[in-house]
């Protein structure tokens, strides 16, 4: 005679109800496991068949009817762009493994307007394993030019600065947040900052310095994603990644205000002690 139970299984199944025959399985399969946990520990847990259990074939589930296959429409692809296994994989900055690798791609960017207006992009400069990473805004009239960072009057100033802590500046790393000039030096545009600033993260990330000093408000705000102002942000270390991060005044604003020099050595100073390793 046919087990009731499996009668009862197979109905379900001619009706079409394969997702409750699964439950109702899973269900009787938690209890008997819930039934040998609770099983005295000198007994083995051994669950008591029935003669139906020996004689009834496995109840097998039939799959569903596939759906009708959709076209996708004209341009859309279900596979990663680059055909690699993940979004990132075609990623030209993450394909960068050193920042001389990321020169000709920051000279071929044109993400944003400023691409088409400078001289020469300016990328940065100094010692792939710096322990100390500068950050300033973008270049100026003279990086243009050169397509070097930190090479006119302010950047004059940044190597007295560095000096005054006992670093040249080929022992540190130079950048800026954005990599081309903006026309006659006007703030920076919060698209461009957002096109550009990926090569600095990817910059940095490369680096891997014990220590960044942010000079002026742009590289605060691009690294830190503050909006607060230089006078909130100075005296304390931040954190950019997980590296300590110092802000102080831009060299071009203590051209400017030659009585803001003291606080940004006292900045520096600071800056300086983390480079030698002082944990914070
Ligand atoms: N100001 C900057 O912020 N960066 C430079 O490279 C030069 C001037």
């Amino acid at each position: 005679m046919l087990d009731p139970r499996r009668r009862y299984l197979e109905q379900l199944l001619e009706l079409g109800e394969t997702d409750l025959v699964l439950e109702r399985e899973q269900g009787q399969e938690a209890e008997r496991q819930n039934g040998s946990q609770t099983a005295s520990p000198s007994v083995v847990a051994s669950p008591q068949k029935t003669e139906a259990d020996h004689t009834a074939a496995p109840v097998k589930v039939k799959p569903k009817a596939a759906g009708p296959v959709v076209p996708l429409p004209a341009g859309i692809s279900v596979d990663a762009p680059g055909g690699g296994d993940d979004l990132f994989a075609a990623d030209p900055l993450r394909q960068c493994g050193t920042v001389d690798a990321l020169v000709p791609v920051i000279d071929a960017c044109r993400k944003c307007q400023l691409g088409s207006s400078r001289l020469h992009s300016v990328p940065g400069e100094g010692d792939p394993r710096a322990g100390l990473v500068v950050v300033g805004e973008a270049p100026g009239a003279t990086e243009d030019e050169t397509g070097r960072p930190f090479v006119g009057r302010a950047g004059q100033l940044l190597t007295e600065i560095l000096k005054a802590i006992g670093l040249a500046r080929e022992e540190v790393f130079i950048c800026n947040v954005l990599k081309c000039r903006p026309p006659l030096n006007r703030d920076p545009e919060p698209l461009e900052v957002a096109a550009c600033s990926p090569y600095l993260h990817r910059q940095l990330e490369l680096l891997g310095p014990r220590v960044i000093l942010a000079m002026g408000r742009p590289a605060a705000h691009a690294l830190l994603g503050s909006n607060a102002s230089l006078n909130e942000l100075r005296g304390r270390v931040h954190r950019y990644r997980g590296i300590p991060t110092i802000v102080t005044y831009h060299p071009a604003a203590l051209l400017r205000n030659p009585h803001w020099k003291r606080p940004t050595w006292d900045d520096v100073r600071i800056a300086r002690r983390i480079y030698d390793g002082e944990r914070v």
